[in-house]
């Protein structure tokens, strides 16, 4: 594996050739060594009689058709854009992960059938010394195949990959058991294989089901990673302390890996030049597409940094709202906070972000924080409440 890295794998490619390049070079591994392996031990199984020996050859005959699957899902995801999806391939790789998923508990359940039908009508084995070597090798390399997909899935960030090494694991597993039974019926003549089976396959099963959980979240949308958001929020809050202020609705869609779509609001002094804040907002835009790889659009918010009337009432209402998110049990925080006077009324508007656990609805919330609001400040505000939701966790 090393050697072939060395030679498939260039130093001057970018992030999104290397994945590709890696998930070829896994895949084409991936076929040959399951080929091999299901065709030893077809054989092993003919010569020996075992049905356990022959399920466990079509088990790898199917895994060199789910890495046909992975192949073409990360040869499609490594395509450009085109007119039909401006957003790259890239989510092809979550679902041909998903399909890979699929084909595990299908095995599975297959396995599981087989090894009924054996507890049911047990046969006997004659297991040579050639069937137990096939086994070994097969074990050996299966375990090799989860530790170099396992290596490289991290590496590259591939649920796809991760999913195989799963794969495989369960497979050492399932021919380990094979193994064991194999030389039980041997030398004690007692034929357990079935029930054994049927364990593998609850097994497989399980690992199947997880994997197809772990692709699937992807591709219905899952918040960015922790690290993500905050070197974000740390690029945007350093980027120009007088003039970008605050940041807040941060959203990121994940269209596969080196593929991510950004928003958010910049909270900018409303005093300012609205051509010069512009033109920072871009620069800014230019900064996180260069050091994140993402594509940004930041909108623009005015905030209140000098009004010490503004700033006094936004302090009470931010106690207001942390007090009544503490009493719900969450943390809840507010952002675009305007004010507004008129004749006798002064209007107060903002933002409450709250946590999706959160079973409390939006318009309790809204009227628990109104209540409090005239409660402290008066009667003569009225207070216009967006709820918003965070993306991010
Ligand atoms: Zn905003
Ligand atoms: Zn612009």
């Amino acid at each position: 594996m090393g050697i072939l890295e060395k030679i498939f794998i260039k130093e001057e490619m970018n992030m999104t050739e290397k994945r590709s390049a890696y998930g070829i070079l896994c895949g084409i591994l991936g076929i040959i060594f399951n080929v091999f392996l299901s065709a030893t031990k077809f054989f092993a199984g003919t010569i020996s009689n075992s049905i356990a020996i022959t399920a466990d050859a079509v088990n790898n005959l199917s895994d060199a058709g789910s890495s046909i699957v992975t192949l073409v899902g990360f040869k499609m995801a490594s395509q450009k854009a085109d007119p039909d999806h401006p957003f790259g391939h890239g989510r092809i790789e979550y679902a041909s992960g998903f399909v890979v998923a699929i084909l595990i508990i299908l095995m599975a359940i297959e396995l599981i059938q087989s090894s009924i039908a054996k507890i049911i009508n047990p046969e006997k084995q004659t297991v040579s010394a050639i069937v137990i070597c096939i086994l070994v090798t097969s074990i050996l390399v299966k375990c090799y195949m989860a530790f170099y997909n396992r290596r490289i899935g991290k590496k590259i960030n591939s649920p796809a990959l991760e999913a195989n090494a799963i794969d495989s694991l369960s497979d050492c597993v399932a021919t380990s058991v094979v193994l064991i039974t194999s030389l039980v019926g041997r030398f004690y003549h007692i034929y357990l294989d079935g029930y054994a089976g049927v364990l593998v396959g609850i097994f497989i099963m399980y690992a199947g089901i997880t994997a197809a959980k772990e692709t699937i979240n992807p591709l219905l949308g899952q918040p960015p990673e922790p690290e993500y958001v905050d070197k974000i929020i740390d690029i945007v809050t350093h980027f120009d302390e007088e003039n970008i202020v605050g940041i807040h609705d941060l959203i990121v869609h994940d269209y596969g890996p080196g593929r991510q779509i950004v928003s958010l609001h910049a909270e900018v002094p409303e005093d300012g030049n609205m051509v010069e804040l512009h033109e920072i907002i871009d620069d800014l835009e230019n900064k996180l597409n260069e050091e994140m790889g993402c594509q940004v659009t930041i909108h623009m918010d005015p905030v209140f940094t000098k009004n010490e009337y503004v700033l006094s009432v936004k302090k009470t209402v931010n106690e207001i709202v942390s007090e009544i998110g503490t009493d719900i049990g969450f943390k809840f925080s507010i952002h675009d906070f305007r004010v507004m006077k008129n004749n006798n009324t002064t209007k107060l508007f903002f933002d409450v972000v709250i946590p999706y656990k959160c079973v409390v609805s939006d318009s309790q919330i809204k009227a628990l924080i109104t209540q409090k609001i005239n409660e402290k400040l008066g009667d003569d505000y009225l207070v216009v409440i967006h709820v918003d939701m965070d993306f991010t966790k």
